[in-house]
């Protein structure tokens, strides 16, 4: 397994190969392009490349150097990631070592529970102490590979002070160091740290190449093209939410519905408290699946025997739930949810968005009109 581990991405891959091939090398590469497009495993195929004993374009992928660096455990090969500042030994092992078995796997941080104390530590950036690590390591020779190769994910992470510190190593570089910073957020970088890069762009993943990769790493037909349509181009979205519990939020969220539809005030009020104690991440898991789920019913209202439906397994349930509620506003009730989630994503206040959007469902079920509550 080569360069073939790269999904997508041929344009990518024609120019890291060209440059392997006659080692004409940029000093420093700026790989970016949409999160999950395939950034960080094209970085550290190119590491393995330039560390392969055989020296070619194509990482064989048996020598004792690309296993190394396939573990992330190659001397000469640096992985650098943000992390937030309270981020313990073992959580940062603990990526990596997800890292070295999957590198689409997603640098997430945000799904560590969320006390008061995380939710203001949980921005993740590079520390200053991160850079001069990094520079003491490369100013000694190169000591098992040919190349030094630093690898820094997510550089928009790299703020004013530890942005300089680096530009500095690319100004008085050591010898045979090979530069790789990834990023979603180009314009993020300091003017003078981007000019020193050569650029190469990577395109968003089709929904058929996400579908096919989740294929490859043993997905059913149906869960992968579910997958695939919700992960919109972003392959690494798609993995992350595979470790998500489907059948579990979509049950909470029913339940929810459920006790809105009928008037069970008290049970409504346990799922909104609850809100709070779940992480940001999940509830809006919860708050997705229960969106997909509507849709679904707003399918099956024009349509008895829909096609491409989100969750085919619930057909039953949408047909009772569409024989005893037929006159709900489900265009309101997709037009709240879609809200909340955006007002989740801006850091409103779990318990109140929730609460809001309870209101606001619960009067859609009824069909009473509604004023938007934003
Ligand atoms: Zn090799």
């Amino acid at each position: 397994m080569g360069w073939e581990e790269l999904v997508g991405q041929e344009r990518v891959r024609d120019t890291l190969r060209r440059a392997l091939q006659g080692r004409r090398l940029a000093q420093a590469y700026l790989f970016y392009g949409p999160p999950g497009s395939g950034m960080e495993p094209a970085a550290l195929l190119f590491a393995r490349a330039l560390q392969c004993l055989r020296g070619e374009a194509d990482p064989c992928d048996a020598c004792s150097a690309c296993q190394k660096v396939r573990a992330l455990l190659h001397p000469d090969v640096h992985v650098l990631f943000p992390a937030p500042t309270d981020a313990s030994e073992e959580e940062i092992a603990a990526q990596r070592a997800l890292l070295a078995e999957e590198p689409y796997a997603e640098l997430d941080w945000s799904r560590r529970a969320l006390s008061e104390e995380r939710a203001r530590n949980k921005q993740a950036l590079y520390s200053m102490a991160m850079i001069e690590a990094l520079r003491r390591a490369i100013y000694l020779r190169p000591y098992e590979g040919p190349y030094q190769v630093v690898l820094l994910l997510e550089a928009d992470a790299l703020r004013q002070e530890a942005a300089n510190a680096l530009l500095k190593t690319l100004e008085e570089p050591p010898e045979r160091a090979v530069f790789v910073l990834s990023t979603s957020r180009p314009e993020r970088l300091l003017p003078t740290l981007l000019s020193r890069t050569q650029k190469v762009r990577f395109e968003p993943l089709t929904e058929a190449l996400i579908e096919e990769a989740l294929r490859a790493r043993g997905l059913g037909q149906q869960e992968a093209s579910l997958l695939a349509r919700m992960a919109a181009g972003n392959l690494s979205r798609a993995l992350s939410l595979l470790r998500v519990s489907w059948s579990a939020e979509r049950e909470a969220a029913l339940r929810w519905l459920r006790a809105l539809a009928t008037g069970r005030r008290l049970e409504m009020l346990r799922y909104v408290e609850e809100a709070q104690r779940i992480s940001r991440e999940q509830l809006k898991d919860r708050l997705q699946t229960l969106l997909f789920w509507l849709h679904d019913l707003w399918r099956y209202r024009i349509w008895p025997e829909p096609k491409g439906l989100y969750y085919p397994d619930q057909i039953e349930v949408l047909a009772r739930f569409h024989r005893n509620l037929p006159g709900v506003d489900l265009e309101a009730m997709i037009a709240a949810l879609e809200e909340a989630l955006e007002a989740i994503e801006r850091n409103g206040n779990a318990l109140l968005v929730c609460m809001a959007l309870s209101l606001r469902l619960e009067r859609a079920l009824r069909r009473e009109a509604v004023s938007s509550w934003r």
